[in-house]
């Protein structure tokens, strides 16, 4: 039989994925991942992704930003990194973007970051500043993560056409750009240059709200970190998060409160 063109993961599927710690594990063999987000106008995008990462199952989370004093009242947690990202010690993923702004430090960063060996998520402000033959001259893997808007300028199409098109435009950003991607919306999408697109059975549009794209791009990364390939990793944080934001009911939520809710999200399934 032909291979199918899109797949829905199940919960099974997912508990298969999560990372679970070896009895010998230690935080560096768990995997650490790197944050580059916030800026002086925006320092809760920082605080929301290392949110979203602290639930993704990596040993340790490294930030490497300006808003480090956000982030540590929050999320004491947290190691520092004041130098610029390739400084930075023992980090197996990184993401780059939310929050990021446009200076001229957010482009060394962002630049930094894809230099490294390791995988790469990318989101938001990082993909406003994407040069395309940076990422496909990368040897890892690299992750993006945009939402329509994102998307339709990646591909260079009106936002409309991405949002009745998105099967075919998560495909072509992910064959463009030599990528993984995961494409935003009410179904989420996430795809390879080749194999089936996972879609997402777990959204809510109660997610619809600001900062809930950050703490999806940290809980992303952290998976990304502990060793997972980035298609699972987005397809596992994916559903992770839209459980999370359903759990917390039929009321508006906080991208804060989603990020709060992954830790009981990952007994459900893991206890199925
Ligand atoms: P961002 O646009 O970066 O803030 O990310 C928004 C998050 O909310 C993503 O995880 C989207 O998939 C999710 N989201 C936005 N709108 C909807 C919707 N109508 N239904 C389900 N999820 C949504
Ligand atoms: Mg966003």
């Amino acid at each position: 039989p032909a291979e199918p063109d899109v797949e829905a993961p199940q919960h099974a599927d997912i508990a298969r994925l999560l990372p679970y710690p070896a009895a010998e594990s230690d935080k560096y063999r768990r995997g650490v991942i790197g944050i580059v987000a916030g800026s002086a106008r925006y320092p809760g995008a920082a605080v929301l992704a290392v949110a979203g990462a602290l639930s993704g199952g990596a040993g340790a989370v490294r930030y490497a930003g300006p808003a480090v004093d956000a982030v540590i009242s929050r999320f004491p947690e947290t190691l520092v990194t004041t130098g610029p990202p390739s400084k930075a010690g023992r980090v197996q993923a990184w993401v780059v973007g939310p929050g990021l702004g446009d200076g001229a430090d957010a482009r060394q960063a962002l630049e930094d970051v894809l230099a490294s060996d390791v995988p790469v998520l990318i989101d938001a402000d990082g993909l406003r500043l994407l040069d395309p033959e940076a990422v496909r001259a990368r040897a890892a893997r690299t992750l993006i993560t945009p939402h329509a808007g994102e998307a339709a300028v990646l591909l260079g199409v009106s936002r409309e056409e991405v949002e009745t098109q998105r099967l075919a435009s998560v495909r072509a950003l992910a064959d463009r750009y030599g990528v993984t991607a995961l494409l935003k919306g009410s179904t989420t999408l996430v795809a390879d240059a080749t194999g089936p697109v996972r879609a997402n059975p777990t959204g809510t549009p109660w997610l619809a709200t600001a900062g809930s794209g950050d703490v999806l791009s940290g809980l992303t990364g952290s998976l990304l970190a502990a060793g997972l390939p980035a298609i699972d990793a987005a397809a596992v944080g994916a559903y992770l998060h839209g459980l999370a934001a359903r759990r917390l009911g039929t009321a508006p939520l906080t991208a804060l409160g989603v990020a709060g809710a992954l830790r009981e999200v990952w007994r459900d399934v893991a206890e199925g």
